[in-house]
């Protein structure tokens, strides 16, 4: 089946009671098994069956199913959040000693976990500045390598055959953030990619009305994330969330069409602008990474970052002025969204890395929603007519 096809129907069947076409929300936490046996041979495993909606419910369970598919997994687990999959995943899959590589820009708050956090647990993290730079100077005992295949927020291309490539020859498991481009454009897995993550909060969702979190990948390894993140850790998806987000799956690839087609003509029309020093924008040929994204995805996205020369003055004034775009975080929304990174998302970030990875006070980015172009065009004009 086509992935509109799988959108719509994985993981969906008629609820057996009712008949109910779209899946109940299972607001429980706990569940009858009936006997004393039935308890034991749950708790041994032996018998599939719901226990505790910590470990499973059925509402999140037929999200699983239906995210799998349309990544190529085996399996895929639902999580509270994209920060609980990233610490969820190096929590299960990293120990004491071992190395972990990450190519540099992330989500700010993956740095900050990775940098902060996972290093007192006795874990070394290295990051590097591109895949070329991973390619020739990645140390041979990486365990675990994460990236971004298109970076938030400098919207760097990160070539994933490179990255497994190298990965493949020194045994590193790969972490593939796919927040931005969705398997709509993007399926790591397909390139040989042990695990995809994401954001479920951003186009996943596309609604910006839950927090989420998703893993992918093959059996044996996210049968260890999912110990660790929902009985260690703890942090499964409710059910209202998992309900939410199902739909929100239902019209992934109509929302992706959309913000690849306005993010194009926004980043058109940005690039033309004399008061733009420049725009990132994997789409525009002239963007480094184009040919690595036009070789393994299907779309560039919806994300357009751009240079004001003025620095944080003039991205203050340019974002005062707009008034379609909201200035908020996050991304991936219906409504467009604009922010200044160096400022709130990667706020937490030294000022030394944050220039090594190219998040400067001149950098602002664009979440381009599914509004009419023309529109959002205006808009942008309008606040950029507002800077000297
Ligand atoms: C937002 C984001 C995250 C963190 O996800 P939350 O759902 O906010 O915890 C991780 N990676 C990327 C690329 C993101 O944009």
């Amino acid at each position: 089946m086509k992935f509109q096809t799988i959108a719509i129907h994985a993981g969906q069947q008629p609820d057996p009671s009712t008949g109910a076409l779209n899946t109940p929300v299972y607001f429980t936490s706990t569940y009858s098994y009936g006997t004393a046996e039935e308890g034991k041979a749950r708790f041994a495993g032996q018998n599939p069956g719901y226990i505790y909606s910590r470990f499973a419910n059925p509402t999140s369970s037929a999200l699983e199913q239906k995210l799998a598919a349309l990544e190529g997994a085996d399996e895929a687990i639902v999580v509270a959040s994209g920060m609980a999959a990233v610490s969820s995943i190096m929590y299960a899959l990293t120990q004491q000693g071992d190395e972990v590589a990450f190519i540099d820009p992330v989500y700010g708050g993956t740095d900050s976990f990775l940098r902060n956090t996972l290093v007192r647990a006795g874990i070394t993290v290295t990051s590097y500045r591109s895949d070329d730079d991973f390619v020739a100077n990645h140390s041979p005992n990486t365990r675990l390598v994460l990236w971004e295949p298109v970076t938030n927020p400098t919207l760097k291309v990160i070539d994933s055959r490179k990255i497994v490539s190298i990965a493949k020859q020194i045994g590193a498991i790969t972490v593939c953030d796919n927040t931005f481009l969705t398997p709509y454009l993007f399926r790591p897995l397909e390139l040989g990619v042990d695990l995809v993550m994401h954001s479920g909060t951003k186009y996943l969702c596309g609604h910006g009305d839950i927090i989420a979190g998703v893993i992918a990948g093959n059996g044996p390894l996210i049968q260890r994330v999912r110990t660790v993140a929902l009985k260690h850790l703890g942090v499964p998806m409710g059910p209202q969330e998992a309900y939410l987000l199902q739909r929100g799956v239902k019209t992934l690839p109509l929302r992706m069409q959309a913000h690849c087609q306005n993010a194009a003509k926004v980043a058109a029309f940005l690039a033309s602008h004399p008061k733009v020093s420049k725009v990132y924008f994997p789409g525009l040929p002239s963007h480094l990474g184009h040919q690595a994204v036009a070789d393994t995805a299907s779309g560039f996205g919806g994300m357009v970052a751009l240079d004001l020369a003025g620095g944080f003055a003039d991205a203050a004034r340019f974002l005062d002025n707009l008034s379609l775009f909201a200035q908020a975080v996050s991304l991936g929304d219906l409504e467009s969204l604009a922010c200044h990174p160096a400022s709130t998302t990667h706020a937490a970030m030294s000022a030394e890395d944050r220039a090594k990875a190219g998040v400067t006070d001149q950098l602002v980015r664009l979440s381009i929603g599914v509004e009419d172009a023309d529109d959002l065009i205006e808009d942008l004009a309008k606040a950029l007519a507002c800077l000297a």
